[in-house]
């Protein structure tokens, strides 16, 4: 993988993580939050309808015994009695029926007046214990003979002179319609979360569902809290093992206890689709963070990209010149072009002075036989007609044998230097052997180049040299393309004439001719 794609890697899995992060983490703090406050809204719904419920009951008792002042004196007046039934039952609707008991256990009154007919006797356990006790009372819960789940509110009815009448009672009855249902059933503003009521033992005594009234379920954590006197809030597992959030608060003049609760699922539903909602709306954000990151990983990476891609290629001649226009805009990226082009520029006049070396004769300074060759293929490759002249020095053998070697040797070089003297510009000499030379000279014409080898003839003939005597060359001419007919042929055809001019007598240019027989002819 290339550094544009490990930047991108790394930019793509730090933004995913991040974002994943952001995303589970105001996550986490929405559920927190969402519970708590959930938590804290059964509390206090739970407590208020606690105290609604207290309040209703107490206002019931108020109004029995309001009732009861007034029946002191109206004991034996039964209109009276059926009267102020009806009342009590039609006027306030906190009550199912009503029942005006007499101190002997009669039933004297009673509304609705289909339930039990007035004059028949109510003997109750409770009933007696009232009587006794001469105070008001809430009953427990308990199961009527018509079958209902009530409670039963009552009152001693008391006259002046302190004297016990009798009692008078209301029925509430927990599933049927009336104040109290109302208010535990009043359910407005919050969906999917519900009340239901315990009894002191622990028993549903009022829930949204009918089945579930009558079921004990004190092993609840909420209900032994809250039947325990508590009032408060906690998350707690259903006896189905649903998970709620429930607010609660006793109702202390019945002992019951009020739970407000909904399920930590349905409160985190909304939150889960909030989630959803939100990593929907980053989406745009993200995908346009990606454009952005791959554009700007790119741009990190191109010019070393580049960099990479020009290295491999230091040897070829334009690979500079590509480097040179890379955009290193950054430091890293620019320190490392310029340590390129440094290097690259090092290794290439490195490679000029070993090329060069290659070509050039130690001890002339001329080209050597490779440089020659060189300069051949250019031609070739050009087309480019040339002259050659081929030169070797006379007797040079004997000059060795008389001097020196290293006389032999400056001779060389002093024939080196009159060659130089006498070429132009783009003339080309070399030394393509032992004491034997070669002049080529591009453009030149074969007559030209002649009498260039005999001003040269000349000139090493007449020139002072370091034998202090006289040193003599021959030469031969050939030209491309009058004599030759192809570049490799010239060389061949210059030799042969110099061959010719040794022949004849040495110290001689000889010009090739291709002339039939003997061709070779001295100018
Ligand atoms: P000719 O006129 O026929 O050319 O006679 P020559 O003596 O020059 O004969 P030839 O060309 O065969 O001799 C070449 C001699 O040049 C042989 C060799 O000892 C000598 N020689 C070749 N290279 C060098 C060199 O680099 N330095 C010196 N000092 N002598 C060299
Ligand atoms: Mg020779
Ligand atoms: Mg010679």
């Amino acid at each position: 993988m290339g550094l544009g794609g490990l930047i991108l890697l790394l930019a793509l899995g730090s933004v995913l993580l991040t974002m994943a992060n952001t995303l589970y983490s105001s996550y986490r703090v929405q559920r927190d939050l969402l519970i708590r406050n959930t938590l804290e809204a059964n509390r206090v719904y739970a407590a208020k309808l606690a105290e609604s419920t207290e309040t209703h009951l107490d206002s019931t008792m108020q109004q029995l015994a309001y009732s009861a002042r007034v029946l002191a004196s109206n004991m034996d007046v039964p209109a009276r009695l059926a009267e102020e039934a009806d009342r009590l039952r039609l006027q306030t609707r906190s009550l199912n029926s009503v029942a005006i008991v007499r101190r002997d256990g009669t039933l004297v009154a009673v509304s609705p007046a289909t339930l039990r007919v007035a004059g028949t006797s109510v003997k109750t356990d409770w009933g007696h214990a009232l009587l006794t006790t001469r105070t008001p009372a809430i009953s427990e819960p308990f199961i009527s003979s018509t079958g209902r789940l009530i409670i039963f509110i009552s009152h001693p009815i008391i006259d002046a002179e302190g004297r016990l009448l009798g009692y008078l009672g209301g029925t509430i009855y927990l599933n049927a319609k009336n104040m109290l249902h109302t208010i535990l059933d009043r359910h407005y503003y919050r969906d999917s979360s519900y009340v239901y009521v315990v009894d002191r033992k622990g028993t549903i005594i009022f829930h949204p569902d009918n089945t579930h009234v009558g079921k004990s379920i004190i092993k609840n954590a909420v209900v032994r809290a809250v039947t325990g006197g508590e009032a408060g809030s906690q998350d707690v597992q259903t006896l189905y093992g649903v998970d709620m959030l429930a607010g609660y608060a006793p109702v202390k003049s019945t002992g019951w206890g009020i739970v407000v609760q909904k399920s930590t699922e349905t409160t985190l539903a909304n939150l889960n689709h909030l989630a959803l909602v939100t990593f929907g709306n980053s989406i745009p954000f993200l995908l346009l963070s990606l454009v952005f990151i791959w554009w700007f990983s790119r741009l990190i990476s191109r010019p070393l990209g580049q960099l990479a891609e020009n290295a491999r290629m230091v040897a070829t001649p334009d690979g500079m010149g590509k480097i040179e226009k890379i955009l290193c805009w950054y430091l890293e990226a620019d320190r490392l072009k310029k340590a390129l082009l440094r290097g690259m520029s090092l290794t290439s006049s490195e490679l000029d002075k070993l090329n060069q070396q290659t070509i050039t004769d130690a001890l002339t300074g001329l080209r050597n036989r490779r440089g020659l060759a060189n300069a051949l293929d250019l031609y070739r490759q050009a087309g480019q007609s040339f002259a050659a002249i081929t030169l070797d020095v006379d007797h040079f053998k004997a000059i060795n044998d008389r001097y020196g070697h290293d006389v032999g040797d400056q001779v060389l070089k002093h024939i080196a230097g009159l060659m130089r003297a006498g070429s132009r510009g783009g003339d080309m000499a070399s030394r393509s052997g032992g004491e034997e030379f070669v002049i080529l000279l591009p453009g030149s014409s074969q007559e030209n180049a002649f009498h260039i080898a005999e001003r040269l003839r000349e000139a090493v003939e007449r020139t002072p040299n370091p034998t202090g005597g006289v040193i003599t060359i021959s030469l031969g001419v050939a030209h491309f393309p009058s004599s030759a007919e192809a570049v490799g042929e010239v060389l061949k055809q210059s030799d042969i004439a110099l061959y010719q001019a040794k022949r004849s007598g040495r110290n001689k240019t000889v010009s090739y001719r291709k002339e039939p027989a003997g061709a070779v002819a001295p100018h």
